[in-house]
């Protein structure tokens, strides 16, 4: 049994709790003040004591707790996880039975009626994120209500619940069952990854971000040299490789890149002399390949929302219209820019301004191809389009 307390929400939040917004943001409460453990179960009632929404207290950047049911009687408990965990698995069926795709997101937050936590699936491992210490609070009944709906070799956690939701450093994410072996090596569209689900708060892949590698190794990627900055683990350029691209470039400022990028290449017996891995800058490797006249046939660009490094910080919302003026500099005419942000402050129109504008201020033409936003498993519900933080755009550079 969980703490329960009864709390006022303010008049003009109601109606949005009651159209099924699941956010308790620390404005629609009139008081916090008998609020002090995250976990605590809050009943939420209106000025008059009338129900309107169960949540839960757990801190995150976005907001103060989620709402975990309208429907007063329904207990919190693991049958409770079970039902959402069940309805989950059921709508990423097709995941399950697609034997090309090993690897995708099971549960995304309010996004499967569960604020919070993710749960991603890697070829029989699942791995659990905890977005607060509030939903950490039921990680007991959440575990065994996933052992109870599927099958699974072994579980693993990762924990993002510091006070800037920053990953708990731990010499163990692993939770229970068989230990996955390192790498793990699932399949993405009959592509390899290795993934590492115990080494730090990443595992070697975006998984957002499939349909946009799909594309990329499809419809773009044959023939043509390929950069890819903030390259990561290369997986970007792992699928242009495999898609025939003459060259592809990686670009990372991070040391462990060239290895990690390495092995991609290597599990995808992709000819690693005729790929380029950079650990740089991307700032200072722009004014290298300008200063080179290097043009490529096409960039890919997917940085992360903040950064800081010795040099310099980038954010993206203030960045972005630099960093793509760059990029068009050193683009073809007729390349393709893909052009990618996962920053949650702004949405697909104000991407596309940013667009507008560096092309603008290069005095170059463009074409939008195509753009892409979450996949199918990563689910959004109408009632929070706040939480569609995914945005790709596919450019073509005309003059
Ligand atoms: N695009 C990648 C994910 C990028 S994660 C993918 O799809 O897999 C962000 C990466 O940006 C990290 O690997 C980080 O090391 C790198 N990074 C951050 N700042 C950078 C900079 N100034 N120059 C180059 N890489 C940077």
């Amino acid at each position: 049994m969980y703490e329960e307390l009864d709390v006022i929400i303010k008049n003009r939040f109601i109606d949005e709790f009651k159209d099924g917004y699941p956010l308790i943001s620390k404005e629609s409460l009139n008081s916090w003040e008998k609020v002090s453990k995250e976990g605590t179960i809050l009943n939420l009632l209106d000025e008059k004591r009338r129900f309107i929404a169960k949540a839960y207290h757990g801190v995150q950047n976005k907001g103060m707790g989620w709402v975990l049911t309208k429907e007063k009687k329904q207990k919190i408990n693991l049958e409770f996880f079970k039902d959402k965990i069940n309805k989950a698995i059921k709508y990423r069926e097709d995941f399950y039975n697609n034997k090309e795709t090993t690897a995708f997101r099971v549960l995304n937050g309010e996004g499967d009626n569960l604020g919070g936590l993710t749960i991603d699936y890697f070829d029989g491992f699942y791995l659990l994120t905890w977005y607060s210490l509030g939903i950490y609070q039921f990680k007991d009944e959440i575990i065994e209500a996933l052992k109870s709906e599927v099958s699974y070799k072994g579980i693993y956690q990762k924990r993002r619940f510091d006070t800037k939701g920053q990953y708990l450093e731990s010499d163990n994410d692993f939770v229970f069952g068989e230990k996955a072996p390192e790498p793990l090596i699932i399949k993405e569209n009959n592509e390899n990854f290795a993934i590492y689900l115990d080494d730090g708060p990443m595992v070697g892949v975006f998984l957002d971000q499939r349909e946009v590698r799909k594309t990329i190794r499809d419809k773009y990627a044959k023939d043509k040299t390929v950069l890819n900055t903030f390259s990561y683990t290369g997986a970007f350029s792992v699928f242009a490789a495999r898609g025939g691209a003459k060259k592809t470039t990686s670009v990372d400022l991070a040391n462990r890149s060239r290895a990690k990028t390495q092995e991609q290449f290597e599990i995808n017996n992709i000819d690693i002399e005729k790929q380029e891995i950079i650990v740089q800058d991307v700032f200072d490797y722009f004014n290298f390949a300008v200063k080179k006249d290097f043009l490529f046939d096409m960039v890919v660009v997917d940085p992360p929302s903040f950064a800081r490094s010795k040099k310099r910080t980038f954010s993206v919302a203030k960045d972005y219209v630099k960093l793509l003026k760059e990029i068009i500099q050193i683009t073809n005419k007729d390349g393709i820019i893909v052009a990618s942000t996962n920053c949650a402050n702004f949405g697909m129109v104000t991407f596309r301004d940013f667009i507008a504008k560096a092309f603008k201020e290069s005095h170059k033409k463009y074409k939008i191809e195509e753009s892409f936003s979450l996949p199918k498993d990563f689910k959004v519900i109408d009632e929070f389009r706040e939480s569609s933080y995914l945005k790709v755009v596919f450019i073509r550079k005309l003059s």
